[in-house]
């Protein structure tokens, strides 16, 4: 049998990680084994449908690279794709009365204040009401008259108090739930749309749902759904809930963490491939550690058994590396594509700003950092003349200043400012003086630069930023260490 997994977001807003998730394992899940990746829209909440949201979906699996074999432009025969089009088929009504049919649903007419005054518990920190089954009891006149005088109802789920449930995930083995603990959800919701857990039972199954990926949030109201499926005589899906995903304070990610989005993450200049590598590691391992994976090589690799039941830390140092390790790898025309407009933002002169990119490339984790890697050329900062000194290259200030005081001449006289030539310049004052390189070098990288670290050295700062400026910048250093 072939598999068929679904991303069946709701367009709430913004892309959360823990949907992209979702979306990704459904996805290798799915072309692991040669099935297809089907894209459903979940739009029967209408209070919380955002404007704009389908189209970020969209361009969210467009840019991860998670392509969909089915979906609301792309009919492969089990359309609409879209709940609210489904809606108009009559499709979950139909169903719902074969429920009431069964005895498995019935009609609720309870008007908000009869269910306010019902008694709430609460269940795992969170307010449950669970409704008391009053319309069960109604009569078929009475449902049938209350019907013809248009009042408002639902369709109810009727669960028995007595007796248990049981459905199996993938990952967690055999639940088994008390029927008395669950609630006669809701069915069919009086604006005539479903809820969530009914469409997600009655489109799984009719659309050819072989394998239901989603957050453990939905493992609580798995045994209603068991429930449905067992109703209808339906086989069930294939159920694999994820663990949680939470920050480095071990709660779970949130906005406040700043980066709970892919939208997040985009704008914090992070490459889509990393951030789904990352991703993919949210709650999967392979069988060694290898943490670096194209798409593809997780297509490859992907065994869903592997998926872990503890909850996934969302460690923001980690994706960071690794998206610096994608960096390290992209090919230079993607890099400066990216890189120039956090070059110009530092960088206002006439540099040769694609040798400045060249120099940063293995030295960032993301794009923003480039700024701040760079200034230097534009302006030579404020430094402190400690900072000649360094015990490896065993200077001081005094011995810098020396360094210092003899190259000035030799740089004022030189012609040559390319990198090449420098470099030959100072080893063979190096060479004439006897000592290491660095030396000489530590002092002049420091004067030209003005920073401990730099993305190149010495030679290679002197050449992007000319002879005029070489030599104001070196006799600054002298200054500053006559002064020190
Ligand atoms: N619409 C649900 C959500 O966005 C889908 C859950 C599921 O995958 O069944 O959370």
């Amino acid at each position: 049998m072939k598999i068929r997994t679904r991303y069946a977001p709701s367009p709430t807003g913004k892309m959360h990680v823990g949907n992209l998730r979702s979306a990704l394992y459904e996805f290798l899940v799915a072309k692991h084994d040669g099935g297809d990746f089907m894209l459903r829209i979940e739009d029967t909440d209408q209070e919380r449908f955002v404007e704009g949201a389908v189209e970020l979906i969209n361009r969210t699996l467009a840019q991860t690279g998670l392509i969909y074999d089915e979906g609301p432009d792309k009919d492969g025969g089990v359309g609409p794709y879209v709940q609210s089009e489904r809606v108009k088929t009559g499709i979950y009504m139909k169903y719902a009365k074969e429920l009431i049919e069964k005895g498995e649903a019935y009609y609720c007419f309870c008007d908000k204040e009869r269910l306010a005054s019902l008694k709430t518990e609460v269940v795992e920190g969170k307010e449950i009401c669970m409704y008391d089954k009053h319309c069960l009891g109604l009569s078929k006149e009475e449902v049938e008259a209350n019907l013809a005088a248009g009042k408002p109802y639902v369709i109810r789920q009727n669960i028995p108090n007595e007796g248990t449930t049981t459905f199996v995930d993938e990952l967690y083995g055999e639940i088994t739930v008390d029927n008395a603990e669950l609630d006669d959800m809701i069915l069919i919701k009086s604006d005539g749309y479903p809820t969530y857990n009914f469409a997600n039972v009655v489109d799984d199954h009719t659309m050819n749902i072989t394998h239901v990926v989603r957050g453990n949030e939905y493992i609580s109201s798995s045994p209603k759904y068991q429930r449905l499926y067992d109703a209808f005589g339906w086989k069930s899906p294939v159920y694999i809930h994820l663990p949680l995903i939470t920050d480095e304070n071990h709660k779970k990610l949130s906005k406040r963490s700043g980066h709970s989005s892919f939208e997040d993450l985009m704008e914090q200049g992070f490459v889509a491939e990393a951030v789904v590598n990352y991703i993919a590691l949210l709650g999967w391992s392979p069988e060694d550690n290898r943490e670096i994976f194209s798409l593809e090589e997780l297509i490859k690799e992907f065994d869903y058994h592997r998926i872990s039941k503890s909850p996934a830390v969302f460690d923001i140092v980690k994706l960071r590396w690794m998206n610096g390790e994608y960096i390290k790898a992209m090919d230079f025309d993607s890099f400066y594509e990216k890189a120039e407009v956090y070059l110009k933002k530092a960088l206002t002169k006439d540099f040769d700003l694609k040798k400045i990119a060249n120099m940063v490339k293995t030295r960032i984790e993301v794009f923003p950092d480039i700024p701040e890697l760079v200034d230097f050329f534009e302006e030579l900062p404020e430094y402190s003349p400690e900072m000649y000194t360094h015990k490896k290259m065993k200077t001081n200030s005094e011995t810098s200043l020396q360094v210092l005081r003899d190259m000035l001449p030799i740089l004022e006289a030189q012609e040559d400012y390319s990198n090449d030539g420098l470099y030959a310049t100072l080893t063979k004052y190096v060479e004439e003086k006897g000592v290491k390189n660095g030396y000489v070098m530590w002092p002049i990288r420091t004067a030209v630069s003005g920073k401990q670290m730099t993305p190149a050295g010495a030679t290679e700062i002197m050449e992007i930023i000319g002879k005029d400026e070489t030599l104001r910048r070196i006799r600054k250093g002298i200054e500053l260490l006559e002064q020190a």
